[in-house]
């Protein structure tokens, strides 16, 4: 792609650095905040900064957080003797859209890997061994998606928490296997949470 400008090429080549955002996308994007009034680009610009810059992350849970307790953390009404293991923020906020849970998460910060080299330690699973170990947690669910990844993920925890007697289940799936959790419908969500299974049953079906 040949510019006729600099500042162009770099913010087109910024821009194209988003996951999903190929050049072509990336100089539309460009273009069309040049038509808008400065101030549209201003705003874009100061929010990503700002967002990179002062976000904290939840230290019970490690959701993403404007504070040192998330809202969910920090909510008395919630059960937190009911912890649901997810990969990231968007699993939160697909299951608090089906309003039909009322426990706390654990952001695992993505799945055990080994073929992109990512181990336990590079998730947030010691921090949840923690959790469970030095507090009365009742159960917890897994809700990570079925893939291998997702499966590994959830074998290793329960291994790991193994010696401290919580209930551990899954969430039952309406859906396909593969299917990412974010994108399952909120009425299949809800009612897979309502209808989870102990997790040594999930085991016995593979
Ligand atoms: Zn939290």
């Amino acid at each position: 792609m040949e510019f006729s400008s600099k500042l162009l090429e770099n913010a087109v080549n910024e821009m194209s650095q988003l996951p999903g955002i190929g050049k072509r996308t990336a100089l539309r994007l460009v273009l069309h905040l040049l038509k808008q009034p400065k101030e549209q680009s201003q705003k874009l610009a100061s929010s990503l900064v700002a967002v990179r810059e002062e976000i904290n992350f939840c230290e019970n849970c490690h959701n993403i957080s404007d504070s040192k307790l998330c809202e969910i953390c920090a909510n008395p009404r919630r059960d937190e003797q009911l912890v649901c293991v997810v990969e990231d923020i968007r699993d939160v906020m697909a299951i608090e859209n089906t309003s039909q849970y009322r426990g706390h998460y654990h952001v695992l910060g993505g799945k055990i890997s080994p073929m992109d080299g990512i181990g336990p330690g590079d998730l947030t699973i010691p921090s949840l061994v923690n959790r469970v170990k030095n507090r009365t947690i009742r159960e917890l669910i897994f809700a990570l998606s079925s893939t291998m990844e997702g499966d590994t993920t959830n074998f290793y925890i329960y291994k790991q928490i193994e010696p401290y007697n919580v209930a551990t289940t899954t969430i039952a799936r309406g859906i396909a296997v593969g299917d990412e959790l974010e994108y399952a419908d909120e009425i299949t969500l809800g009612r897979s949470i309502l209808h989870r299974v102990p997790f040594e049953s999930s085991l016995k079906n593979n």
